[in-house]
Order: structure tokens, then C-alpha cells, then sequence
């Protein structure tokens, strides 16, 4: 005797069936402002880690992404300020997981307690992510992130002709390192955050974006390179590869912006790809900060019909699950 479509009992097998959100964690998630010691970082994850508990508790699976760049960061220059034969300093790949390990060590701490004080005996773990990229990637010929110490301009002139690394001016404070911003292709760790989440955990993967490596020809290497990825990207390839439900974009501001910091700035609600990708032509989102969500957001979406991605706070997240708050990004 087959089911009844809508009895009782058919409901209940379909609510069985969780959504699986995928949720990127922008950088006042984890520090309000930079240069912060770990307790600060430590009391902004809990709070993060509530709403992230929140999502759990109203039956969602989920995956959590997360950016790194103050943290990378700090971890750049302490490896820069220790230098020696004794501790030489670890190349830029070495300290975005770095980065991965302590930022996921944060957030299981406090995901683990606020899961706990709900009474939720769901596990979390994080599992360090690469994330390949094309060596084609016409990034490798502009880098364009600026990272690690400022030097002089004599300074960096010797620097680039002893290391072959490019130094940019930036912003009238003296020259930095630049490093590329590849786009994303695959997270190599798809199938263990897969296999995690299909046994009831929280995962927390790709975390900066994942570790950049090149796959290396006619060989099973793969190999860390200097470059950055950009988290939101990562996030939606992840979500992508997962086939997630959605993608919910968590960051400062109430969502994507018309005429940001004008004094007629409107936030977008419902927001349709063709609509968003107007407003891209109209140059409406700042690259590296509002762009790449917007990016990341047409992409997945555009993956299959019934996928929808969000950008909102962390406040507002549970509601932006809902379609109520945040823009609201469908096909
Ligand atoms: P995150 O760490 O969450 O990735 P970002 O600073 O990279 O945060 O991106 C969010 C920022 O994007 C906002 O704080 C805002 O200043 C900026 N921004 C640029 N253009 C827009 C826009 N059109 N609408 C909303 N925010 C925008
Ligand atoms: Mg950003």
C-alpha cells in the first residue's frame, strides 16, 4: 500500500529530509575590527555561534564557511617578524591553514556549547580544505592582493629582485606584497565534508577560501601556492559541489545595496539573477567586498532551479532563511 501524497505520514518523511545550507561567515563574525586579541575573537565567535546554532535548531543541515584575512594577516607577519634559521617563516599557503585550524578550533568550541546548552547532540568538526585552482587563471598575471608587511620603496625594489615577489604601493602607506586572487574550481575535500554531514555533523570547511594548490600535470600532486581565494567564491563552489539549498551569505551590512553610501542607498529584497546582473553592469557592488557575493550568489543559484542564496547579517539569519530579511537572490 503506497503513501497518500500529504497524509501525515508522507509529511513527516519529507520533513525528514533536511535542507542543507551552506553559510558564509564574513569577517565581523569572527573579530569587529582588526588587530584583537583572541579572547575578542574568542566572545565575537560565541555569539556567532549561537545564530549558527539557531539554523541547526530550526532543522537545517549545515556546512559553515568562513573568511580569514585579518587573521592570515597577523599569522603573515608574526612568520615575517620571526624569521631565522631557527624558525624559518612558513610561505603563505602553510599559513592560511594555519589560519583554518584556529579559526575552526574557535568556532567547534563554541558551536560545541551552544549545541550542548540547546540541548542538540549534533558534533562539529572542520576539516582543512584546498581548494584548486587553474594555473591558467589570468590572476597569475595581475595579482592584485595586497598582503604581509609595509616596506619602503628601496626596500621593496630589493625585496622583489631577491624573491621575485611584486610589491605595489598601497594606499600611501608604503609598499606591500601583492599575491594573486584566483577564482575558485573545486574544494578537494568535498567527499570527507560530504560523508560529515550525511552522519548529522556540522562541518566547517574551506575556511579563507581554502588553501590554494595547483594540481601538478601527469602526476597526483598537488601543490600550495601563494595566492589568496576569495571566501565568498570558495563558499559557493562548495555549495555548488554539495548541492546545497542554499547559500547564505552572513556580513556587516543588511544585504546588497543600490547607490551604497548615497544618500538614496536602498537595500534589495527579492532579487531575480537577470535584475542582479544589471545592477553588476551598473557597477552597484564594490569589488572585493559586495561584488563577490553578488557573484557568488548568481553562480549557485544559476546551478538548478529550486537553489535560492541569501545575503544578510548574522542577526538576521534565521529570518533570511526564511526569505524574509536580506536580499533575497532567485533565478
Ligand atoms: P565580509 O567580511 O563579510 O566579506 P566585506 O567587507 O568584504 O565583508 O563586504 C561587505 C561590505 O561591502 C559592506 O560592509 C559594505 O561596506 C561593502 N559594500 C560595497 N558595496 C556595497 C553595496 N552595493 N551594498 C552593500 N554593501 C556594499
Ligand atoms: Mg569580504
Amino acid at each position: 500500500m503506497g503513501l497518500r501524497p500529504g497524509s501525515a505520514v508522507e509529511q513527516t518523511k519529507v520533513s525528514v529530509v533536511s535542507e542543507l545550507v551552506v553559510v558564509a561567515l564574513g569577517g565581523n563574525a569572527i573579530a569587529e575590527r582588526e588587530r584583537v586579541r583572541a579572547e575578542q575573537q574568542v566572545e565575537r565567535v560565541r555569539q556567532t555561534a549561537d545564530a549558527i546554532v539557531e539554523i541547526v535548531e530550526e532543522g537545517y543541515r549545515v556546512c559553515l564557511a568562513h573568511g580569514n584575512g585579518p587573521q592570515v594577516g597577523s599569522i603573515v607577519l608574526q612568520q615575517h617578524a620571526a624569521d631565522s634559521g631557527k624558525t624559518p617563516a612558513m610561505p603563505l599557503d602553510v599559513c592560511g591553514a594555519m589560519s583554518q585550524g584556529m579559526i575552526g578550533y574557535w568556532l567547534q568550541q563554541a558551536l560545541q556549547e551552544s549545541l550542548e546548552v540547546r540541548g542538540l547532540g549534533a558534533a562539529c568538526a572542520t576539516v582543512i580544505s584546498r581548494t584548486r585552482v587553474d594555473p591558467g587563471d589570468p590572476a597569475f598575471q595581475h595579482p592584485t592582493k595586497p598582503i604581509g608587511p609595509f616596506y619602503g620603496a628601496e626596500e621593496a625594489q630589493a625585496l622583489a629582485r631577491e624573491s621575485g615577489h611584486i610589491f605595489r604601493e598601497d594606499s600611501g602607506r608604503g609598499y606591500r606584497r601583492v599575491v594573486p586572487s584566483p577564482r575558485p574550481v573545486e574544494i578537494l575535500e568535498l567527499a570527507a565534508v560530504r560523508h560529515l554531514l550525511d552522519q548529522g555533523c556540522l562541518v566547517i570547511a574551506a575556511g579563507g577560501g581554502g588553501i590554494p594548490v595547483l594540481r601538478q600535470p601527469d602526476t597526483r600532486r598537488c601543490q600550495g601556492v601563494e595566492a589568496v581565494i576569495d571566501k565568498d567564491l570558495a563558499a559557493a563552489t562548495l555549495a555548488d559541489q554539495l548541492d546545497a539549498d542554499v547559500l547564505l551569505i552572513l556580513t556587516s551590512v543588511p544585504g546588497a545595496a543600490l547607490h551604497f553610501g548615497r544618500r538614496d542607498q536602498t537595500y534589495l529584497g527579492q532579487v531575480t539573477i537577470p535584475e542582479l546582473e544589471g545592477h553588476v553592469r551598473d557597477g552597484e557592488f564594490a569589488p572585493g567586498s559586495m561584488l563577490p557575493k553578488v557573484e557568488a550568489c548568481i553562480g549557485f543559484v544559476r546551478g538548478r532551479r529550486q537553489r535560492r542564496a541569501a545575503i544578510a547579517t548574522i542577526e538576521d539569519a534565521v529570518a533570511a532563511l526564511h526569505g524574509q530579511r536580506g536580499t533575497q537572490v532567485r533565478p
